[in-house]
């Protein structure tokens, strides 16, 4: 039997065996959710010209510094439009938010500091303003030439909006993570039908595909697999062929239809790992295969609570590096268990699954979310936070515990 082993090696061991995914090139609308792998340095100035920053009047700052004062009024010039009209001290032109400051013009006096006249052929300028007001500069938000994205840099919606604001229009980026999803089990249905006698309804499926997308990652549904070696081995050698990682549920324990362990034993370098935290013990993780490619396999437990925790602890940060992510685990703060853990000596770390809300002091407060066995997936799928309670009888209440954050609001 494998010797019980920490939560870190077995996190290392993981990491050191799913190294980021290769580059390939996609269009910066398309990038979104990926990760560069390339440094960016914009090609072009933002704003590519000198513009108004308001809707106004361009005027010679000089020309209203003394107010109120009535200005003729030349010309217009709207965002998209130019003019070829040269402003001179005295003059004004009707600008709007954006468009290019006409020469001449040094600043320009938003429309709520003027009253307009003579049918727009003048304007009463009521408040006077410095140079360069409302104006803004050539290269004021991206320099040409200037690196703008380091490799690693998470492609947000508004970093996609950077490049295509300086016409990178296609970027560098991690491949994105196509990841096989499979549960296993003979008693295991998902077809809605009345259940025989020892069956229950397959749920680790839909957790696990959702768990996948929400690390970024594109999820691919397998199916249920039924508890069949020669089946088994098909799937997974397919699998392994078409994705870049596998997910599977069920059958990695010491039972006697434990297929998952008994195919992957033979046809994949495996570790069959007892990790010393709770829930989540049994733990396989190893890499299948697949011509040159080494296709990582997470063999994850079957009891659904189980599942999730190491799929969190384990599959999510791992599958983040093959995306490119430079930080891929989740963020941990110091919380306040409010009520306290408590829980018994037994050589593991428990992570227990919490609900975290800001408490009015601006720290992290946990609260158990109830029911801590592993079958018991309904009172974890409230949790948005997971207590790292460390070997002992656990935190007091209003002590603090290491937290991992999934989604604090
Ligand atoms: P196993 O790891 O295959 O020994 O399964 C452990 C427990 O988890 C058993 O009670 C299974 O019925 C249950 N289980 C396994 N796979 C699933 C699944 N995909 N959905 C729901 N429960 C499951
Ligand atoms: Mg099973």
């Amino acid at each position: 039997m494998a010797a019980v082993i920490d939560i870190s090696e077995a996190r290392r061991h993981v990491l050191d065996h799913c190294a980021a995914l290769p580059p390939v090139s996609m269009p910066c609308r398309e990038a979104i959710g990926t990760v560069l792998a390339a440094p960016v340095t914009a090609a072009e100035d933002v704003p590519p010209f000198p513009n108004s920053a308001v809707d106004g009047y361009a005027v010679v700052a000089a020309s209203v510094a003394t107010v109120p004062v009535e200005l003729p009024v030349v010309g217009e010039v709207a965002a998209g439009a130019s003019t070829d009209r040269v402003l001179q001290p005295g003059e004004a032109i009707r600008i709007m938010t954006g468009a290019p400051l006409p020469a001449g013009a040094d600043a320009v006096v938003m429309v709520e500091d003027t009253e307009r006249l003579d049918g727009g052929s003048r304007v009463r300028v009521k408040a006077s303003v410095e140079r360069g007001v409302a104006v803004r500069v050539v290269g004021d938000d991206v320099h040409q030439g200037t690196l703008l994205y380091e490799p690693g840099t998470f492609v947000t919606p508004a970093v996609a909006a950077v490049l295509a604001s300086v016409n990178a229009a296609m970027v560098q980026v991690v491949r994105p993570v196509r990841v096989a999803v499979l549960s296993t089990g003979d008693e295991l249905v998902d077809d809605g039908g009345p259940l025989q006698p020892g069956q229950i309804r397959e749920s680790n499926r839909t957790m696990l595909l959702g768990q996948v997308r929400d690390a970024g990652c594109e999820a691919v549904d397998l199916g249920i697999v039924r508890d069949d070696e020669a089946a088994l081995e098909v799937v997974l050698h397919d699998a392994a062929a078409r994705y870049d990682a596998i997910v599977t549920s069920g059958g990695v324990s010491m039972g006697d239809y434990d297929v998952v362990k008994a195919v992957l034993s033979r046809i994949a370098d495996m570790r069959w790992m007892q990790i010393a935290i709770k829930p989540a013990k049994p733990f396989a993780f190893g890499v299948l295969a697949s011509g040159d490619r080494q296709v990582p396999v997470f063999g994850l437990p079957g009891n659904p609570v189980s599942s999730w925790v190491s799929f969190e602890l384990l599959a999510r940060p791992a599958l983040r590096q093959m995306a490119g992510h430079p930080h891929p685990q989740r963020p941990m703060v110091e919380a306040v268990a409010d009520d306290g853990l408590r829980r018994r000596v037994d050589g593991k770390i428990h992570y227990m699954r919490v609900v975290a809300a800001f408490g009015p002091d601006g720290r992290v407060h946990v609260r158990s979310v109830g029911a801590q066995g592993s079958h018991q997936l309904a009172a974890t799928s409230l949790a948005n936070a997971i207590a790292e309670v460390p070997d002992g009888d656990g935190v007091a209440p209003g002590g603090v515990v290491r937290t991992i954050l999934i989604s604090v609001a």
